[in-house]
């Protein structure tokens, strides 16, 4: 799989206008939400980077609320080679899976130590928009977390087209739920996570460009004719909302695949042969099973090789 993007140089933008490196803050003065946009939570997920670079480099600033754009792994960016690029997804361990009072209580790794500092930039952010890419070629997906204010959200954006209900990781939180993220009583405070196609994909710049874009006009921070020209896309004809019913983790190394999946396959028939492990097969828990982001690139026992989904229905109300 070829890596198509350059690496943004980030040498003036990583300085950034808080006092904390690779933090922008802009305060219209005016009230309204506050927007974070955040980029390389994953140190070679570069379409995020590309965006926010271009975003600073527009001029844009809030008509109203604020807006906080974070590159934030740089110190795993800056070990970015495109030869071996998932090296550069962390240093000592996952920035994305240290969002906990626990885990920022014991700044013992180079990501919870960052995540201190990215701290109180989260905490001030009203609305997130965490933007990633995905090891495997494929549509973006639009990770909304369980929280229903999201999907409603994920909705209103209109883009991408897969939208993607999930719980998260059970091996540590996600900066998308942590604090009032998290909270089902906090009704207005709505993150999402785009994955926007492959790392190496130039497209995936023009995701993470559409979902600012997006997220900048709904969220009221600027209005649509704000927005960079040429940044907004032409929108699915219709949404598809997906439910994460649960991962298939790997039990050791001895995991295949029965096709190479791409991922979003439908599969119709409960029973439906996903591939082996440990020689036992795996197979569709229900019909119209579909299969998100399957990759056995970072194959190790413990790590998710594929989730399993079902059409979204939203609870009673
Ligand atoms: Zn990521």
């Amino acid at each position: 799989m070829s890596f198509d993007i350059p690496v943004p140089d980030l040498t003036s933008e990583r300085i950034g206008n808080t006092g904390t490196p690779g933090v922008w803050h802009f305060d219209s003065g005016v009230a309204g939400r506050t927007l974070m946009i955040s980029s390389l939570v994953h140190g070679n997920e570069l379409c995020g980077a590309w965006a926010i670079k271009e975003l600073l480099a527009s001029g844009l600033t809030p008509r109203r609320g604020a807006l906080i754009l974070a590159f934030c792994n740089l110190d795993a960016f800056d070990t970015f080679d495109a030869s071996r690029h998932d090296a550069s997804r962390y240093l000592d361990e996952d920035l994305n899976r240290v969002w906990s009072e626990a885990r920022l209580a014991e700044p013992n790794s180079r990501e919870r130590r960052r995540a201190v500092e990215l701290r109180p930039w989260v905490e001030r952010a009203d609305w997130l928009l965490d933007l990633h890419s995905m090891h495997e070629p494929g549509k973006p997906l639009q990770l909304t977390g369980t929280q229903p204010r999201n999907i409603a959200l994920a909705r209103r954006l209109q883009a991408p087209e897969y939208v993607i209900v999930d719980a998260g990781h059970k091996d540590g939180v996600r900066m998308r739920d942590f604090g009032r993220f998290g909270d089902a009583a906090q009704v207005d405070a709505c993150a999402l996570l785009t994955e926007c196609g492959y790392h190496g994909d130039p497209a995936s710049i023009t995701v993470a460009k559409d979902q600012i874009a997006r997220m900048l006009a709904e969220s009221g921070v600027v209005d649509t004719a704000d927005v960079p020209a040429g940044w907004l896309q032409t929108a699915p004809a219709a949404q598809r909302v997906l439910e994460v019913t649960q991962p298939v983790v790997a039990p050791s190394m001895e995991v295949r695949f029965a096709e190479n999946w791409q991922g979003l396959e439908r599969l119709a028939k409960a029973g439906t042969l996903i591939g082996w492990a440990d020689g036992q097969p795996i197979v569709t828990p229900y019909d119209n099973c579909t299969l998100i982001m399957p990759s056995l690139r970072q194959l190790v026992p413990g790590v998710t090789v594929v989730r399993l989904a079902r059409d979204y229905v939203a609870p009673a109300q």
